[in-house]
């Protein structure tokens, strides 16, 4: 079972956060990949620790629905839902939209020299090919628009399909263009500075449309990461 220990534990960290984030990170970077079976055992072996808050980090992460724990067969991580990101695009475009009425109303000068200062940061992060700093810049963007009209608590409720997207992300990584994404966000921006809420919506419905589009190529290219359904 490849695992990888990406850093110690913290200093504030219970053993079952610990445990929870390194195995977090190894689901959501594919280090370990979807239907792969885990064995707490092993796990524990590595990160130096009992058992009981390994049991405790994967029934966090069933939750989120990134692990499957059978009674009798074992514990894996979770097969990707291409249902389950669907529909966090679904709310997503909802409510993103509604955001842009209001970002394109009430922004001040201030919000919008920082979100220009990240897409500065995205395009820095595809110079250096760090492609996950990229992403997490990504996503910082979108925070920023929730944040920027008081809206950070609905930006976390959505957090529940952050992990999802990411995982198809990663597994999209050899075959994507982030320069495509970084000019969705300019165009975003720039429509909010004009005022022009028509304009920043169709990019932003253009910007979501990329995770359907990859979808569609990941499910072809590796139909055993995915729950099927026919
Ligand atoms: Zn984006």
């Amino acid at each position: 079972m490849p695992f990888t220990i990406y850093n110690e534990r913290l200093e504030y960290e219970s053993a079952r956060q610990y445990a929870y984030r390194i195995l977090r990170r190894n689901i959501l970077l594919l280090d370990m990949v979807p239907g792969e079976p885990i064995s707490e055992k092993e796990i524990a072996t590595s990160l130096q620790l009992s058992r009981t808050p390994i049991r405790e980090a994967l029934l966090d992460l069933c939750r989120e629905r990134l692990v499957e724990i059978y009674p009798q067969r074992g514990t894996r991580v979770a097969l990707m839902d291409a249902q389950l990101v669907d529909q966090g695009r679904f709310l997503r475009e909802t409510v993103e939209l509604a955001i842009l009425e209001l970002a394109c109303k009430t922004y001040t000068k201030e919000q919008i020299e920082e979100l220009e200062k990240n897409i500065e940061e995205q395009k820095e992060e595809v110079n250096k090919n760090d492609l996950i700093s990229f992403f997490l810049k990504d996503n910082e963007f979108h925070r920023l628009l929730y944040s920027a009209c008081g809206k950070e608590s609905v930006f976390e409720a959505i957090g529940f399909y952050f992990p999802h997207f990411s995982r198809e992300r990663m597994l999209r990584l050899q075959m994507f263009n982030p320069e495509e994404l970084i000019c969705d966000h300019q165009h975003i921006l720039d429509a909010i500075k004009k005022g022009d809420c028509r304009t920043a919506k169709m990019h932003l419905s253009q910007h979501l449309d990329h995770v359907m589009c990859d979808q569609k190529i990941l499910l072809e290219a590796y139909p055993k990461y995915f729950i099927q359904r026919d």
